[in-house]
């Protein structure tokens, strides 16, 4: 059989959210054996994302986790989306046997490509995210002589031993299975660093490249701009009283 992939995404309510959640769905709609593992930044299950999520007819599971509040409340930038991959890495030893899984943002641009590229993953695989900090690309980087890996290029390395793009990397169902304490720190901007250390003993020079030996751009890290709040959800009520 093929192996399934679990794609886990963050989300949280904001105007934009319907939009991009509706953009992935039916990216998703064009893989096959796929889980879409979605986890709203929220105490409970909001009725959008419900009904959203039961239209579009994916396998899914819609599970919540709110970011804990002393990150919240604090000023600067806040640990996006941890609490719920480290609920998605729950529900994976929970309920998944096989497989592999991906850490799959709801604003970033998807090519279906990616997701068989990442079927194959035997522990953890990388490839080149684009539009990607002030470089533009993040990337592992690999000898044009040998074609093996040769370390890493980004706009900002920051002292991280993996310093990669949360939409850069896959992981093994059952490597994670041998790694019971791996998980994601609240420590913004060593989110994905945090987390494959946590997967230790595991090396950069064991990284499975993807997409053609990292010389393909399958993924972007897209951010849709801030909009207006949106009108009530009773559309055809505000039809009648703001549009009359
Ligand atoms: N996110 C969240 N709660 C928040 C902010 C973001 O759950 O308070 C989710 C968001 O939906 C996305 C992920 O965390 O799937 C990363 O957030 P974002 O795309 O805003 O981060 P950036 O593009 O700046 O890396
Ligand atoms: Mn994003």
């Amino acid at each position: 059989g093929v192996a399934t992939l679990y794609v886990v995404t963050p989300t949280y309510r904001r105007p934009e959210q319907e939009a991009e959640l509706t953009r992935m769905a039916q990216t998703l709609l064009l893989v096959r054996n796929v889980r879409w593992i979605v986890i709203e930044d929220a105490k409970a299950p909001s009725k959008p994302v419900a009904k959203l999520l039961q239209r579009f007819g994916l396998p899914y599971e819609h599970l919540t986790a709110a970011m804990p509040e002393q990150y919240r409340k604090k000023k600067g930038p806040k640990p996006k989306g941890v609490a719920q991959r480290n609920r998605g890495l729950q529900w994976l030893r929970a309920n998944a046997r096989e497989g592999v899984f991906y850490f799959a943002d709801d604003d970033n641009t998807y090519d279906v490509s990616i997701f068989e590229e990442i079927r194959t993953t035997k522990r953890v695989s990388m490839w080149p995210v684009g539009l990607c900090t002030k470089a533009g690309l993040s990337t592992p980087v690999v000898s044009t002589a040998t074609g093996a890996f040769v370390g890493f290029h980004d706009g900002w390395i920051g002292g991280r031993k993996f310093p990669v793009d949360m939409a850069g990397f896959a992981v093994s169902v059952q490597f994670l299975h041998q790694r019971p304490k791996a998980q994601m720190p609240y420590s913004p901007g060593f989110e994905e660093d945090g987390f494959l250390r946590s997967l230790a003993p595991f090396e950069p020079k064991e990284i499975e490249l993807k997409a053609d030996n990292c010389t393909k751009v399958l993924v972007w890290h897209t951010q849709t701009k801030a909009n207006a709040p949106s009108p009530p959800l009773d559309m055809a009520k505000y039809n009648q009283t703001n549009l009359a």
